[in-house]
């Protein structure tokens, strides 16, 4: 019988292993660890939680993230059953003890019959037979050397800088307004591909302030910023000069506020079209190491973003990452090798909970391809494939950056009030949805 060999056994190569094995594939599992460390792992178990001992809500009614968890549960996954056994109380949080955590991920993996732990590192792309690559934002820089050879530098990325991700239905068009700047772009989607959010002198004045006193965070030692190409943090062009957004990302030329054509803007914020859904919209330019608090309260200064939810807050880490739209088949396989699947992080994916599920699929679609079975899409309006939809086709290439899961991802559901108001019977509806068309795909 054939190998799947996996590389990494973080939250996603422990996942896949265990999807594969219970399968009945045999499973090498390659981990570098404790033989070669990163800077973040401080112990040579599977799957250990680098940093927040949390799988964020468990809510899987009205959460994203919580009907991810529901997901995986219904799959039989590791991550999740482990994660039920060592939970702590921590109110509508899937918080756990992290070291017997990954201690147990670790005893079941290695007593399981047929799976082998091997301490390698991988270091070069492999040849033949089946593969999943699952080394994570901190795969090792030989690898990632190997990768970006595969790969063409522009699509794998060793840090990622995020800009806020705003939900669409909560920008206030009274005072946004859509417009590519000069009116740019060959069709009226192109020529409405940005909303504008104006500023005058005193908004400003007050938000370079507001940008300036912010709490931010710090990198890791050993992280090192090498960050200086073309992604400097916001906060870090304001303190270089209080009209330096002004003439960057905050440029106000080649615009026109319908809302009071007469009046020029000081300055205006773009937020650029995320998805194609068009549910969610990413603030140009605006990656920042600012502490998530801090974020939403600057952020809100905007005016036409005062009330904005965000799908996800900005930041800048070391993130080793592929640029999935172009590489990645929707089976997680590598397009130009597709004996390499991809799973966790490094398709593109942000979280422990994402990482996780992406290993989940790509074992299961790896024994099913190694057993000669096809399974079925994977359907778009679960949580699991509204992840995946995104990272292999409805994210923008040219500006993709990790995504978490949320509901701007999923296909909207047709004729219920909008509004803050609906917003409880609408996510109940997704979840309905999606865990209706997880349980037929699962049986399937
Ligand atoms: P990992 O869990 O990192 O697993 C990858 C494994 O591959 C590691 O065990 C590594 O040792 C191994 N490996 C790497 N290169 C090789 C190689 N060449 N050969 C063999 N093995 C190799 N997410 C959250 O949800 N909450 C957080 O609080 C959080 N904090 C984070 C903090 C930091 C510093 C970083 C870098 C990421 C954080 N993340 C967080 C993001 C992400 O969810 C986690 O990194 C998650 O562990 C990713 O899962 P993974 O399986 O893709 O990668």
């Amino acid at each position: 019988t054939q190998t799947l060999n996996i590389v990494g056994g973080g939250l996603a190569g422990s996942e896949a292993a265990w999807q594969a094995a219970r399968a009945g594939a045999k499973v090498v599992l390659h981990e570098m660890r404790p033989a070669t460390g990163t800077f973040a792992h401080q112990t040579g178990k599977l799957a250990e939680m680098v940093c927040s001992n949390s799988f964020r809500s468990d809510d899987d009614e009205q959460n994203a993230v919580g009907l991810l968890h529901w997901e995986m549960r219904q799959a039989g996954g590791l991550i999740m059953s482990m994660a039920d056994a060592h939970r702590l109380p921590a109110g509508g949080a899937l918080a756990v003890d992290r070291e017997a955590f990954s201690a147990a991920v670790t005893e079941k993996l290695i007593h399981h019959p047929n799976i082998t732990l091997q301490t390698t590192e991988l270091k070069n792309l492999p040849g033949d037979g089946s593969w999943i690559i699952a080394t994570g934002p901190l795969t090792s820089a030989p690898l990632g050397e190997a990768l970006r050879a595969e790969t063409g530098a522009e699509a794998l990325a060793f840090f990622d800088a995020i800009a806020p991700i705003v939900y669409a239905d909560s920008i206030d068009m009274e005072k946004a307004w859509f417009q590519s700047r000069y009116d740019k772009g060959e069709t009226p989607q192109e020529r409405t591909a940005y909303l504008n959010c104006p500023m005058d002198r005193d908004q400003y004045e007050a938000f370079i302030d507001a940008l300036l006193a912010a709490d931010k965070t710090e990198f890791h030692a050993g992280e090192t910023a090498g960050y200086f190409n073309g992604c400097l943090p916001i906060e870090v062009m304001a303190e270089r000069g209080r009209e330096t957004l002004r003439h960057g990302p905050m440029k106000p030329v080649g615009l026109t506020n319908p809302h009071q054509p007469q009046v020029k803007p000081h300055a205006v914020v773009q937020l650029r079209r995320d998805n194609a859904l068009g549910t969610l919209f990413n603030i140009v330019g605006f990656q920042t190491k600012m502490k998530y608090g801090a974020q939403a309260a600057v952020f809100k200064m905007i005016p036409g973003l005062e009330n904005a939810r965000f799908a996800r807050l900005g930041g800048i880490h070391r993130n080793t990452f592929l640029n999935a739209p172009t590489l990645l088949d929707d089976r997680l396989r590598l397009k130009s090798r597709p004996n390499l699947r991809f799973a966790g992080q490094i398709t593109g994916v942000e979280g422990y909970v994402e990482s996780a599920a992406m290993g989940l699929l790509a074992g299961r679609l790896a024994v099913a391809e190694m057993q000669g079975r096809t399974l079925p899409p994977i359907p778009h309006v679960t949580a699991t494939g509204a992840l995946l939809h995104h990272i292999t086709g409805g994210a923008d290439a040219k500006s993709f950056q990790p995504m978490n899961v949320n509901f701007g991802l999923f296909p909207p559901v047709e004729g219920l009030r909008g509004g803050r108001r609906g917003r409880r019977d609408r996510y109940k509806a997704y979840t309905d949805r999606a865990k209706a068309a997880w349980l037929e795909w699962l049986a399937a």
